[in-house]
């Protein structure tokens, strides 16, 4: 995956943003959606998207970048209260190079704990009912 690729309307967030593919939605706008990452590297490690179809920061319009941040600033504090955190990293990958898997835009939201180790990169696939609490709980502190 290079920064210049088109972008490619298979890629699994359009599908989830298409309905044609299941996700444990946390929270949606007009511009964005965020759901649950299915192989959290901590618990409660939420995923943030613009509408848009935008691969990377380098195609993503400054209004849709305004907008992921907007919802990741508005869910932030609900996944710090929602997983009790005394840290959040947010993160956000461009390119193969970056590390980056999926390509449509995402921010990342992921509590931190001191002496927790994040796990690896898309290593795990989480208990869907552990994620569908977690989401329930994310969603009643917004
Ligand atoms: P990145 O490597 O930055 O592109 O991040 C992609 C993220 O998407 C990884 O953290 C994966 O665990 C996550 N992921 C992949 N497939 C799905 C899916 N179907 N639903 C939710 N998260 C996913």
């Amino acid at each position: 995956m290079q920064l210049t690729d088109a972008y490619d309307p298979q890629n699994i967030f359009a599908k989830i943003l298409r309905d044609e593919m299941p996700s444990i939605r946390v929270f949606e706008d007009e511009t964005t959606l965020a759901f649950m990452d299915i192989m959290p590297q901590a618990p409660g490690h939420v995923l943030v998207i613009p509408r848009v179809a935008a691969t990377n920061v380098l195609t993503l319009s400054a209004d849709d970048a305004r907008a992921v941040m907007t919802t990741t600033h508005l869910l932030a504090p609900a996944v710090q209260k929602a997983m009790e955190a005394p840290g959040l990293m947010l993160a956000q990958l461009n390119g193969a190079a970056a590390g980056q898997t999926v390509p449509h835009f995402h921010m990342h939201i992921i509590p931190r704990h001191k002496g927790l180790e994040m796990l690896g990169h898309g290593t795990e696939v989480a208990d869907m009912n552990e994620l569908a609490d977690i989401a329930a709980r994310i969603r009643a502190a917004i």
